[in-house]
């Protein structure tokens, strides 16, 4: 650790701007001070990796369409329930009667829908690479328990597309190692090809401290670099067994990101096969033409455009406690980060 503080330190080349591209990591350079050790010509950016962060306004719409149209319960981890939809979030719909349950893990809702053959269960699933197989598995499970009550709204994403359209707001990316334990290193061999510099990422301070160190060292060098700094848990194969899953399920589709707008190929649909477990075609939801807070700059700080300190409501009108933007509400958001941990450029 101290060999790579030594090479962030003696760094005296033009300002580096790198991309950390996760949420985790986000929370992790914060909450070990790791930005404050930092010389001024080097500077971290949060990108797109939040997962509840980039899900769009029209998907807590839909969801409380489903359950306030269709009387659905909607099952779903805790950050989602407070993410303002164009009206209300799914919070204040639940505190006008609408059924609302926050579960652990994906399984737990279909143990709901088994519990409750009255009800009719939507699971939202929303996420990347990492998270996606397990949220999938539930169609499996209910399939085997022979449920009909249960489904998903899904806005489950993949991150290649989000590489590129990010590629130009940043030196180098700090990649998610989580993500590329799923799907390898492939993508980003061919990042390097096309010019765009990263290295894989761990998430203790050795580690992300190694990386640093290693864009630092490498961006000194004239060619494009990649670099697998975690190999004790990525390799560039990824996880057969998980990407198999996406791709029995799920079809790839454009997605809108909020802030960012529709990225090619960037979603997960599930496949035709599996209407039945498809809330949006078992229900027919109509499209939604949501919108966010206008005073909310959630985009600009996806994008690596402005830090949040930067947002007039940042810590006045938009707090942990009344969060106005999705950045405010995610435990892995950057608004949430900069509020908890203060101080850090
Ligand atoms: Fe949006 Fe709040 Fe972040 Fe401002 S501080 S960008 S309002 S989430």
């Amino acid at each position: 650790m101290n060999k790579a503080r030594e090479i962030i330190d003696a760094y005296q080349g033009p300002k580096l701007r790198i991309m950390e591209v996760c949420g985790t990591h986000t929370h992790e350079i914060f909450r070990l001070g790791i930005r404050s050790l930092l010389p001024e010509n080097i500077e971290v950016i949060s990108g797109p990796g939040c997962p509840v962060c980039v899900t769009p306004v029209d998907f807590i719409d839909e969801a409380i369409y489903l359950a306030q149209e269709h009387h659905c319960t909607i099952t779903t981890f805790g950050d989602l329930v407070r993410v303002p939809g164009t009206q209300a979030s799914l919070a204040q719909a639940r505190a006008d009667g609408a059924q609302v349950k926050v579960v652990y893990s994906p399984l737990d809702s279909v143990d709901y829908a088994q519990k409750h053959p009255d009800e009719e269960v939507v699971f939202l699933s929303i996420g990347f690479e990492t998270t996606t197989p397990a949220d999938l598995l539930t169609i499996a499970k209910a399939q085997a328990l022979g449920l009909t009550n249960f489904s998903l709204l899904t806005a489950n994403k993949t991150m290649p597309g989000a590489y590129e359209a990010m590629k130009d707001s940043c030196d180098a990316f700090l990649y998610p190692g989580h993500v590329h334990t799923i799907i390898g290193t492939g993508i980003c061999e061919k990042m390097k090809e096309e010019g765009v510099s990263g290295v894989i990422a761990g998430f203790t301070a050795k580690e992300l401290l190694t990386a640093i160190a290693l864009i630092v060292k490498k961006s000194q060098e004239a060619a494009p670099y990649f670099v697998n700094a975690y190999p004790r848990v990525v390799t560039d194969e990824g996880s057969p067994k998980g990407q198999a899953i996406i791709a029995k399920y799920t079809e790839s589709v454009d997605a809108m990101w909020r802030g960012i707008g529709v990225i090619p190929g960037s979603g997960l649909a599930l496949k035709d096969d599996y209407a039945a477990f498809d809330a949006r075609k078992k229900y027919q939801v109509p499209a939604m033409h949501g919108h966010a807070n206008p005073a909310c700059r959630c985009g600009e700080i996806l994008r690596g455009q402005i830090k949040p300190y930067e947002c007039p409501l940042f810590g006045k009108v938009c707090t942990r406690d009344h969060p106005v933007g999705a950045c405010m509400v995610s435990s892995e958001g950057t608004c949430a980060a900069y509020y908890l941990y203060g101080g850090q450029k």
